[in-house]
């Protein structure tokens, strides 16, 4: 068993933020990457809307950033999973995937969230040449192209019209005869003029050649008629599934999972542990939110630390 002040499960921006932030106030902090070291940012091209960054810089390129950084202050950097943890006590337990057990009176969640995916044929074939799930990352590298958006609720209203801005067409594929998404963002999708409402529809297969996308197979699922979309990318915004499995027990969550936290704070309902980054936040889902809700859990975590005399 080790004993550590701040204990950090979680590699994207936000947990990176809150290592390089602990850190440098003295609290060693130690960091769990998880499965996905860098997090979200690693299976993304060109980030062109991080400040500081002015020509873009490739996501993965970016998380190495992030890391040396966390390093240079002597973060313990751990390319482990963290597969259970005991909040009873005010001293928090956890477990990583090799048994190793470690104790901490302050955690941070920042096991963000993961884009849900069709299954389709193409589909990981051809992400990052053409497959996102994330338009305001990358719908800037097909302005003035056609593409197509899967989703029925306010993330896939949002991405559609927001695609509709930069992109010649938005073709909106959804599943059912109506959308999910909230009247006023419905209204917004339905008088977009370039953007085309697909109802009872689904993709069947992203196709593509050496260059990328260069269609979609789609279905109407009440006549069974089947088409091909003619389009160079192909949106998927069918949802996030954050990373709370393991806290379940433990953390308020909501109905989809998310961390409950006080709001404009990073506090959960359990004292001495802090959520930051995607795993808390549905709405903003950013690198540069997720950061600065990782610099908040680690200072709200210093402060904690020093009210309990450490
Ligand atoms: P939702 O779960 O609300 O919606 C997912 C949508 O994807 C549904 O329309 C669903 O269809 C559809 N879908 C799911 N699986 C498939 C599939 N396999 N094939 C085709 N379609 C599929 O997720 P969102 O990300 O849109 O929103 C999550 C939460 O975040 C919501 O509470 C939302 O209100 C909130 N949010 C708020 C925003 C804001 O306020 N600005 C912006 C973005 C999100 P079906 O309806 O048939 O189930």
């Amino acid at each position: 068993m080790e004993k550590v002040k701040c204990l950090i499960i979680g590699s994207g921006p936000a947990g990176y933020a809150a290592a390089i932030y602990a850190a440098r106030a003295g609290l060693s902090p130690v960091l769990y990457t998880g499965p996905q070291p860098g997090g979200q940012l690693m299976i993304t091209n060109d980030v062109e809307n991080y400040p500081g960054y002015p020509q873009g810089r490739m996501g993965p390129e970016m998380m190495d950033d992030f890391k040396a950084q966390a390093e240079r202050f002597e973060t313990d950097i751990r390319n482990e999973m963290i597969v259970k943890v005991d909040f009873t006590g005010p001293m928090h337990k956890a477990w990583s995937e090799s048994g190793h057990e470690i104790h901490a009176p302050a955690v941070i969640i920042a096991t963000g969230a993961s884009a849900k995916w069709l299954g389709i044929p193409g589909e990981k074939e051809f992400e990052n040449r053409g497959v996102s799930a994330c338009a305001v990352c990358d719908g800037f590298f097909f302005r003035k192209q056609k593409v197509a958006i899967v989703g029925g609720g306010d993330t896939a209203a949002e991405e559609s019209t927001y695609l509709a801005k930069i992109c010649a067409e938005v073709h909106l594929l959804v599943r059912r005869d109506e959308m999910r998404a909230s009247k006023i963002m419905q209204e917004r999708v339905l008088n977009t003029p370039n953007l085309i409402v697909h109802w009872n529809t689904e993709a069947s297969e992203v196709l593509g050649d050496d260059a990328g996308v260069t269609g979609v197979r789609i279905i109407n699922n009440q006549t069974k008629e089947c088409s091909v979309l003619d389009v160079t990318g192909f949106f998927v915004a069918i949802g996030h599934q954050p990373n709370t499995g393991v806290f379940k027990d433990w953390i308020n969550l909501d109905e989809t999972g998310y961390i409950q936290a006080v709001p404009g704070r990073t506090f959960t309902n359990i004292p001495g542990v802090f959520a930051c980054g995607d795993a808390q936040d549905k709405i903003y889902r950013q690198a540069v939110t997720a950061a600065g809700t990782g610099c908040m859990a680690a200072l709200d975590a210093e402060r904690y630390l020093v009210e309990q005399g450490y």
